[in-house]
C-alpha cells in the first residue's frame, strides 16, 4: 500500500466495531498517534492491541506540538491524527496542523470511517442532495436567525448538546415557524434513536428530557408551501406597513415574486 507521512484517522462514535481494518492497520504501522485526551484514545489502543506512542494533540497546544511534527517527519518518522471519536477536522482540531503541513510539503492521506454527520445524513430522508453542515449551532437567537437566513434553501444540519437542543429547536420555532426537522441521537450505541417530525412534536416527545449527542437537521422550506413568507407577511402586517411596501420588501428577501407576495397579501 501507498505510504504517506501524515494520517488522519477515524475512530468509532461509539461502536467499537466500527473501526475499520485498515484504521487498525495504520494506527499500528505509524511512530507517533497525535490523539486530544490520551485516556479516551489509551482505551481504543488497549482494545485493538495497537502499541504505538501517544502524544496530546488539541486546540490548545496545536500551533506549540508544529515543530516537534516537523522533527519527527525529518527524522523519517510517520504520524497518525486521531480526535476522541469520529472523523479528525470534523468540529474537531487538526485542521491548522493540516494547512501547516501542506505548506512544508508533508504527504498526508485521509481514511474513511466514521463520522456523525455523515452517518446521520445517511438515514436522514432529503429531498435532494443539498445540506450546509454548519457543526455547532451558536448559541445566541440572533446567531441562529443568521444562520437560518444565510442557508434558507439549504437543509441545515447541526451538532447540538442535549442541554442546549429544546431551548435551540424553540428558537428556531420563533423564527421559521413549526417546520420540520430531523434529530438523531446516539447513533451507533445502544440507545440510538431518531426522530423526523416538525419542531412541536420533537419537543414534546422529548418533554421528560433529552439525553446523549445529537445531530439535528431543519428541512429547507420548500417555496411551494411559503410558511416564512406568511410568517413574515403577518409580522409586517401588525406592524402597519401596507400591502404594497410588504410585497416590495419580501420580493427584495425572497425569491418570490412582487405579484405572487401581493397575492399572498390580500
Ligand atoms: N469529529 C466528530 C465526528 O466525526 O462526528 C465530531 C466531534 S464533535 C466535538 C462532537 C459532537 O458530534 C457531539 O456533540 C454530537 O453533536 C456529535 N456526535 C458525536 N458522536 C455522536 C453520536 N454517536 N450520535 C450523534 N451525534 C454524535
Amino acid at each position: 500500500m501507498r505510504e504517506y507521512q501524515f494520517y488522519i484517522v477515524p475512530t468509532p462514535i461509539g461502536n467499537l466495531q466500527d473501526m475499520t481494518f485498515r484504521a487498525i492497520e495504520v494506527l499500528k504501522s505509524v511512530d507517533v498517534i497525535a490523539c486530544e485526551d490520551s485516556r479516551v484514545t489509551q482505551k481504543l489502543l488497549n482494545h485493538f492491541e495497537i502499541n504505538t506512542k501517544l502524544i496530546s494533540y488539541h486546540k490548545y497546544n496545536e500551533k506549540s506540538r508544529l515543530e516537534l511534527f516537523m522533527n519527527l517527519f525529518n527524522e523519517g518518522k510517520k504520524v497518525a491524527l486521531v480526535s476522541d471519536a469520529g472523523t479528525p477536522m470534523i468540529c474537531d482540531p487538526g485542521s491548522w496542523l493540516l494547512k501547516e503541513l501542506i505548506k512544508n510539503k508533508i504527504s498526508y492521506t485521509a481514511l474513511p470511517g466514521a463520522c456523525a454527520v455523515t452517518t446521520f445524513l445517511s438515514q436522514t430522508p432529503r429531498d435532494d442532495e443539498f445540506f450546509t453542515f454548519i457543526g455547532f449551532m451558536p448559541r445566541s437567537a440572533n446567531e441562529i436567525k443568521d444562520v437560518l437566513n444565510s442557508y434558507s434553501n439549504s437543509n441545515i444540519v447541526f451538532y447540538e448538546s442535549p442541554n442546549r437542543i429544546i431551548k435551540t429547536l424553540e428558537t428556531i420555532k420563533s423564527i421559521k415557524g413549526n417546520v420540520n426537522i430531523a434529530l438523531s441521537r446516539e447513533l451507533s450505541k445502544l440507545f440510538e434513536e431518531s426522530i423526523v417530525d416538525d419542531i412541536d412534536n420533537v419537543i414534546e416527545h422529548y418533554k421528560d428530557g433529552i439525553k446523549g449527542e445529537i445531530v439535528c437537521m431543519v428541512y429547507k422550506t420548500s417555496s411551494n408551501d411559503n410558511v416564512d413568507i406568511e410568517r413574515q407577511i403577518s409580522i409586517l402586517k401588525d406592524a402597519g406597513y401596507s400591502s404594497k411596501d410588504i410585497s416590495k420588501i419580501l420580493s427584495l428577501l425572497t425569491d418570490v415574486s412582487k405579484n405572487d407576495i401581493y397575492k399572498m397579501v390580500k
